[in-house]
């Protein structure tokens, strides 16, 4: 029946115009605010709300979801002395893989001999190159790069981040993204208990 389709896209219209008014009343009846309050942010960013609403950027921003991405960032350790100990070792593999050719590395090399060492001196990505495709973080070996949730980076200059300001701890990247983290964590653990179990089978095998 010609018209059908009008009548349908119309309805759904018509549905989420009423759900916001049915959404908002039922908050004001229970004596929430839907604005301004992280209760009311959390309801927006999940799935339960209804209707259309809006976000009072930037004092407001929504709640993403973990694999939710946008620029990258350098993890390190955290050391007892509390010295940062990048996982990066300055392979490059990230600098290949990344489409826009928006990373650039200087890795070290030792004072004395001028051999590389493998650590980044120098680390630099260009945000407003930066596609957010997240290829740096899935083709690391080292679990060193990861994909940030920070989308409010917006600067009158140009965003070219260097190594200061990509490092950033384990702990924040278990904060942002802890189903990813632990996985890891599970994963490196079950691997350093068999290499631990593939030395000690050596060490006990008899010699010829
Ligand atoms: S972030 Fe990972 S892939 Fe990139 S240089 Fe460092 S270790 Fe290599
Ligand atoms: S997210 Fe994609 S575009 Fe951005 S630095 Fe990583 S590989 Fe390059």
């Amino acid at each position: 029946m010609y018209g059908l389709g009008i009548l349908k896209g119309l309805s759904v219209t018509w549905k989420r115009f009423w759900d916001t008014y049915i959404d908002d009343i039922s908050w004001a009846m229970s004596g929430r605010k839907r604005y301004h309050t992280e209760e009311g942010i959390r309801h927006r960013s999940s799935k339960n709300t209804k209707g259309i609403f809006t976000v009072q950027y930037p004092e407001e921003q929504l709640i993403v979801p973990e694999e939710f991405r946008f620029i990258p960032f350098l993890v390190y350790e955290e050391q007892a002395d509390g010295k940062k100990e990048p996982r990066c070792t300055a392979c490059g593999i990230c600098s290949k893989a990344c489409p826009p050719q928006c990373i650039w590395i200087v890795r070290s090399s030792d004072s004395v001999t001028g051999k590389p060492v493998s650590t980044p001196a120098e680390f630099y990505i260009d945000m407003d190159i930066c596609m957010n495709c997240g290829f740096c973080a899935e083709y690391c070996p080292f679990d060193a790069i990861k994909m940030d949730h920070d989308f409010d980076i917006a600067s009158q200059g140009r965003n070219v981040y260097n190594l200061e300001k990509l490092l950033k701890p384990a702990s924040y990247y278990a904060e942002v993204r802890p189903l990813n983290y632990n996985q890891e964590e599970e994963a490196r653990k079950a691997k350093e208990a068999a290499k631990a179990a593939r030395a000690a089978g050596t060490a006990a095998a008899p010699t010829a």
